[in-house]
């Protein structure tokens, strides 16, 4: 009719529960809620912690009894508890995974392979997501099973881009993405220290030096995001000849500072195929 054609166009609202209300779930939804990807009542979660029910529950999100109960009123299931528990909750939960229901895994480490003979079903996308997510700044990763659709992808998409920016990739780059994104938070966190320990070396005192380094770190990074130039370039654009800046950085050489970054995410990468 005419009056629904001019109506504006319909969004996607549909029906998303967590089995595991941690860290992770209530970060998605924090996010999902405030860039209204979902209304909250769209998501259904169960805890066996009467704090953390009512904090789902202050979201406006639904509580309900069971993990079986959450799986059962849900068209997206997002398996957000700890790895080693995985196994037995997709053994658990095997019967109530009907073909029109879409498991997503952010459990690290756990390969579709596993989802899929836990589970009895391959409409699975597994996502490796990071901890940011927490401030809405997360790097995910996504990659797709053998029957999940092109709407299911699209779905995922929207829900972790309510915490961050997302990428697809093979699966088997997942070790690669965590040593690099997964891990590499910390990897920053000791940058940032260290420039802060710096600072406090040079006269500053420990507040100012960490608040600029931090900010510092962020703004680098804005600038790599929000230019498109290439690291190398914006390097050469702020480093003038004989300047302050050029020196720190031939000090920065001399401590193999790229080396050991480089270094850094690929023995993770190696830790992270030997523990898979
Ligand atoms: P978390 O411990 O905060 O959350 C797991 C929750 O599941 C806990 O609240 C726990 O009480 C609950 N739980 C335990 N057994 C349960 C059961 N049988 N049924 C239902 N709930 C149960 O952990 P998190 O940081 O939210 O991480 C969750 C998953 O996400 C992990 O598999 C982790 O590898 C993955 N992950 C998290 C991040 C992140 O940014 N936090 C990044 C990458 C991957």
């Amino acid at each position: 009719s005419l009056f629904l054609s001019m109506a504006a166009p319909q969004k996607d609202v549909f029906k998303l529960g967590f089995v595991g209300a941690g860290n992770l779930a209530e970060s998605i939804t924090r996010g999902v809620v405030r860039s209204a990807v979902l209304p909250a009542a769209s998501i259904r979660t169960t805890h066996h912690r009467a704090d953390r029910r009512s904090l789902f529950a202050s979201f406006g999100c639904r509580i309900l009894e069971t993990n079986a109960q959450v799986v059962e009123d849900s068209d997206v299931v997002i398996i957000s508890v700890k790895p080693q528990i995985v196994r037995q909750v997709l053994t658990e939960l095997k019967p109530f995974f009907t073909k029109d229901k879409l498991i997503v895994s952010i459990a690290a480490g756990i390969k579709m392979k596993d989802i899929k003979d836990w589970s009895g079903k391959s409409r699975i996308i597994r996502v490796m997501p990071n901890t940011p997510s927490a401030v809405g700044l997360a790097a995910s990763v996504f990659c797709t099973g053998e029957t999940a659709t092109k709407k299911d992808e699209e779905r995922v998409s929207k829900l972790f881009g309510a915490i961050g920016k997302v990428w697809t990739a093979d699966e088997k780059y997942f070790d690669a993405i965590t040593g690099l994104s997964g891990s590499g938070p910390a990897y920053i966190y000791l940058a940032i220290e260290a420039l802060a320990d710096g600072g406090v070396a040079a006269g500053l005192t420990r507040d100012l030096a960490l608040g600029l380094a931090s900010q510092t770190v962020l703004g680098a990074a804005a600038m790599v995001n929000q230019t498109g130039k290439h690291p190398g370039q914006l390097k050469d654009e702020v480093t003038s000849p004989a300047g302050t800046t050029i020196a720190g950085i031939r000090e920065l050489e001399k401590g193999a500072f790229r080396a050991s970054l480089i270094n850094a995410v690929v023995a993770a990468t190696d830790r992270c195929r030997e523990l898979s």
